[in-house]
């Protein structure tokens, strides 16, 4: 198995405050990574750095075999970014967005132009291919960053918060282009504070096979495994109690543990048993809920 991206150590500090602290973490080639965590975690400042944004204060990040900071030519050529923000211009057809791309990655013609239209086509933007960006929706300015992305055929894609503010169909058209190209070989990481994001994505009968999920809050890394070794770690099966406004959860190593605790109990009242999730799972690490 190879490696696509190592992280060793990271910190990234901001203000004498590490909003990134001690980061290690590898993804295998072809293995698609969510990066889960509420706003504030740390997630866009290791994507920055992933991606020579932004240089690490300390520690060693290499992808596609390349070091970040002392390759960071070579590890940009191997790699695909989709930011948060839409980077795409506004002012140019969607053509002439991926020809500015291509031009900007040396991509000679003919193939230049074969690509562009291979992508253009991938992402259902091909009949768009002459109008200006400023028209589009927000769902195909995302799909038209993504097939950006892709022009210069990286080994590896990032994607950082890839669905935020879009409406729930376009949501799912994109994780469908997502898990394809994952399913094509192409190594994802993603961030994202949607548990239902990572759930699908990361989802071991979707993909063909089980993509990780690591779980970041206070510039940590919490936890770390697919979604069914979260749960086999911290139980997979879940009593709910309530008292007055206030829930409290058990976990318990299975399903039938906890059905076996609840019948125990004299008094049920209030209480009932469900199979625990990535959510209850995150609300055990850090208290909290996510937005
Ligand atoms: P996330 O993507 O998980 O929401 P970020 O990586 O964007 O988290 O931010 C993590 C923390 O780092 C936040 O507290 C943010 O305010 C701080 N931060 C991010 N970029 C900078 C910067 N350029 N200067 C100072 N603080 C920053």
């Amino acid at each position: 198995m190879t490696v696509a991206v190592h992280l060793e150590n990271v910190y990234k500090i901001y203000n004498n405050v590490p909003v990134v602290n001690d980061l290690s973490f590898t993804i295998n080639t072809g293995e698609m990574f969510g990066l889960l965590g509420p706003n504030g975690a740390g997630k866009s400042t290791t994507i920055r750095m992933l991606t020579t944004l932004t240089k690490p204060t300390q520690g060693r990040i290499d992808v596609s075999g390349y070091n970040v900071v002392s390759q960071s030519i070579l590890a940009k050529q191997h790699i695909g970014v989709v930011l948060q923000q839409i980077t795409v211009d506004d002012d140019l057809t969607v053509w002439e967005n991926m020809e500015l791309h291509g031009r900007l990655h040396h991509i000679a013609n003919p193939g230049r132009q074969r690509l562009i239209h291979q992508w253009l086509e991938y992402v259902e933007l091909a009949t768009k291919r002459n109008d200006l960006v400023k028209t589009l929706s927000g769902g195909m300015k995302r799909r038209l960053q993504i097939a950006r992305a892709l022009l210069h055929q990286p080994q590896i894609l990032f994607l950082d918060e890839p669905t935020v503010g879009l409406d729930p169909q376009t949501r799912r058209r994109l994780w469908e282009i997502i898990r394809d190209l994952n399913k094509q070989g192409m190594t994802m990481l993603l961030t994202t504070h949607y548990m239902d994001e990572v759930e699908y994505l990361c989802d071991a009968f979707g993909a063909g096979k089980p993509g990780r999920i690591g779980i970041m809050d206070s510039g940590r890394l919490i936890s770390l495994g697919t979604l069914q070794e979260l749960r086999s770690a911290h139980g997979e099966g879940l009593v709910m109690k309530q008292t007055g406004d206030r829930w409290e959860y058990l976990f318990f190593p299975t399903l039938e543990d906890a059905n076996l605790y609840l019948n125990q109990q004299n008094d049920k009242t209030g209480m009932m048993v469900r199979p625990s999730n990535l959510e209850d799972i995150f609300v055990e690490l850090t208290g909290r809920k996510l937005d």
